[in-house]
This record gives C-alpha cells, sequence and structure tokens, in this order.
C-alpha cells in the first residue's frame, strides 16, 4: 500500500459543497478584497485563538513582515530566532531591515528556550521569534519572562500551530503578537496563500491592518499616514478558511491520533518521536521522528511507497545567505538537521495507511539490530 506524505483529497470532499455556496456568496457580493467575508474571518480566528484583534493577509511570510515593521524593529536591530525554521522566519527578519540572530534550540523537543536563547542576546537584541515547530508550542511563559527582564519584543510564528496550546492557552496568543500562515498544507489552509495576525494590542492591530492595505486607515482611501504595501487577504480565501475553521478541532483530534498511532508503534525501536513538553498539546503540523540513519530510512520507504519530508536538513545559519554572518555552532539543532524525518500525516488519513507506514519503518528500523545467530 501507497501512502503519500501529503494528500489533501479528502479534505476537500469533506468541505466542496460549502465552499462552492460560500464562493457562489462572495461572488454576488461584489467584494473580492476585504468586505465582509474578510470581516467574518477575522472575527473568527481571533475568537478561536482568544485574542481581541485579528488581521487577515496575504501570507504567513507577509505576517511575520507586517508584525516586526509594525512593532518598529527595522535597520540596527537584532532579532533572536531558532535555527531549525522555515527560512521565512529569517528572511522576514531581513525583509524588515533587521538582523536575524540564530539560537540553538532545546534538544529534545527542537524549541527555543530562554537557555538557547541567552547567548545570543546582545545590546541591540530587539526581539525574540519563537517558532512552534511541527505544531508544538514552546514554553511561552519561561521566553515572555526572559523578554520582560530584557525589555524585548516577542512575536510567535505559529504557522504550524493552528490549535495547540501551552497550558491550555491557544497558540498565537501566548505573546505580544501571532503570526499564521494558511499555505494550503497547513493545519487550516485555503487554496492559495493566505496568513493571519493577532494581538490583543488594538493599536498595534491597526497599524498592521494600515501597513498591509499602503498605509490606508479610516475611511479615504487616498490619504496615507504611514507607508505599507499590498499584503491584504482576499475574500474568496477567507470564504475557505471560514468553512475550514469549523473543523479544525476534529482535524486537529485526527492528527493526534495519528501521532499516538505512530508513537505506540515505535515504542522500542531506535526511533522516536520528538518529544512534546506535558504542557503543550500539539496540533502535529508534522508527525517528526529522530533515526541516526535517516537517509538510509527515508529511501528505504520511499522504495516502499511511503512519502516523508524533511523539516529541514539544513539549518538556517548554515544556509548560504547567512553562513558568513554567524558562524557559531548551533550543535542541537544542527543535530536535527542529521536525523529528523517527517512521517505522512493529515487528518484523513486511515488507520491502515497509518500502521503501513509504522509497520514499515519497524522493519527497516528492526533489521539491523536483529542478532545474528550463529554469524560468529
Ligand atoms: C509556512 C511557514 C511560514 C511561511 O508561511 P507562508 O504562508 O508560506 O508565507 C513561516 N514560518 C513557518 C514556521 C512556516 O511553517
Amino acid at each position: 500500500m501507497a501512502v503519500p506524505f501529503l494528500d489533501l483529497s479528502a479534505m476537500h470532499a469533506e468541505v466542496a459543497a460549502e465552499i462552492d455556496g460560500a464562493w457562489r456568496y462572495v461572488i454576488g457580493t461584489n467584494r473580492f478584497v476585504g468586505g465582509p467575508a474578510v470581516d467574518a474571518f477575522e472575527a473568527e480566528w481571533a475568537a478561536y485563538c482568544g485574542t481581541r484583534h485579528c488581521v487577515g493577509v496575504s501570507s504567513g511570510t507577509a505576517a511575520l513582515e507586517l508584525a516586526l515593521a509594525a512593532l518598529g524593529i527595522g535597520p540596527g536591530a537584532e532579532v533572536v530566532l531558532p535555527a531549525n525554521t522555515f527560512i521565512a522566519t529569517a528572511s522576514a527578519v531581513v525583509a524588515a531591515g533587521a538582523m536575524p540572530v540564530f539560537a540553538d534550540v532545546d534538544p529534545e523537543t527542537l524549541l527555543l528556550t530562554p537557555e538557547t536563547i541567552r547567548p545570543q542576546l546582545t545590546s541591540r537584541t530587539a526581539a525574540i521569534i519563537a517558532v512552534h515547530l511541527f505544531g508544538q508550542p514552546a514554553d511561552m511563559d519561561a521566553i515572555n519572562a526572559l523578554a520582560e527582564q530584557c525589555g524585548l519584543c516577542v512575536i510567535e510564528d505559529a504557522a504550524q500551530a493552528h490549535g495547540a496550546t501551552w497550558r491550555g492557552r491557544r497558540a498565537g496568543s501566548l505573546s505580544r503578537v501571532g503570526c499564521f500562515s494558511f499555505y494550503p498544507g497547513k493545519n487550516l489552509g485555503a487554496f492559495g496563500d493566505a496568513g493571519a495576525v493577532v494581538t490583543d494590542d488594538v493599536i498595534l492591530a491597526d497599524r498592521i491592518r494600515a501597513m498591509s492595505n499602503h498605509g490606508r486607515q479610516g475611511n479615504d482611501p487616498y490619504q496615507h499616514d504611514i507607508l505599507g504595501g499590498n499584503h491584504r487577504l482576499d475574500a474568496l480565501q477567507a470564504a475557505v478558511l471560514s468553512v475550514k475553521l469549523r473543523r479544525l478541532d476534529n482535524w486537529n483530534a485526527a492528527r493526534r491520533h495519528a501521532a499516538s498511532i505512530y508513537a505506540t508503534a515505535l515504542k522500542g525501536l531506535p526511533v522516536r518521536m520528538v518529544r512534546v513538553a506535558p504542557d503543550a498539546e500539539s496540533s502535529y503540523h508534522l508527525a517528526v521522528i529522530r533515526a541516526t540513519a535517516r537517509d538510509a530510512l527515508r529511501s528505504a520507504l520511499a522504495a516502499a511507497g511511503i512519502g516523508t519530508g524533511i523539516h529541514y536538513p539544513i539549518p538556517c545559519h548554515l544556509q548560504a545567505p547567512f553562513r558568513s554572518v554567524q558562524q557559531v555552532p548551533l550543535p542541537a539543532a544542527e543535530r536535527a538537521a542529521r536525523e529528523v524525518l517527517s512521517l505522512p500525516i493529515y487528518p484523513h488519513i486511515s488507520d491502515a495507511q497509518l500502521r503501513e507506514v509504522a509497520g514499515t519503518v519497524a522493519e527497516i528500523v528492526a533489521e539491523p539490530i536483529i542478532p545474528r545467530i550463529g554469524a560468529g
């Protein structure tokens, strides 16, 4: 049985009729950028995250860039972020005009901690971006406490953590400002690019909204007190997101079920799932295992028809644009890059598929350690 790394067709089938209706309604309103569908989704997403405000934007990358710019983080400022993240977290810092400073991560959770952030702080540090990698929120109580001590802003990159919680509170609501991507493959995905920023701070929300729309504020579309760009959310995407949001909790529960099947099936084998802290509830955007012979395992799985991913094979500080900037070794992030392997996970993956994946992993990794009786 072949198991693709990601298959959204069953998800699409579940929502297709409802999205057809929602799109017909949007087309009837003649409001394609902003308008009631965007307003409705923003209100729903803020309520879901437990924040006062949400600004829909064009992508997760735009959300990060706008959050940084609206906080006044630009030239001369340093921003500490984990090395093992998608490159967008780092490139958003550069786009804002600031300098990314990569930190190592906890070797088990692969997330930033005060201990890994502290060595990277300088007099120029202005902000920390905590990335809730694979769906697991970082310890935001500890990170916020450190930031408060040092007078730093905290931004969450929650692009992989829709609906995940830390001590019962949702990702995105755990710091000054939370940034989401609704790229199609994320836990909540649009039919194209989309993103959002959530915050309790009305002044920050208004500034982000203005900067996402050429600096427009209030009702006069041709008065620009500040400059911005075009990073708006469109109404067709907002309508998709509203329909899918009603299913997000069920879909995340299905992902947790899938992860628990993997965890149980892999017990006792020389591979293990990335650790989730007891205070965190992961949204399992990715189901990631650690394996020392990762590349051989990946090839053997591919030969058996099982798709996998690597998130991420090269840590940001070793990518070409940053290699010359930061030379300090970040051993936990570098080791993770050699060992992580993402197994298929999506809400509609079947138990049979999960057992096939887990069983095939078990067969492959168990082989070399079977005692060779009589081999002398
Ligand atoms: C997907 C992702 C982004 C970027 O989101 P886009 O919508 O693709 O711009 C940023 N950070 C992380 C951790 C992501 O997974």
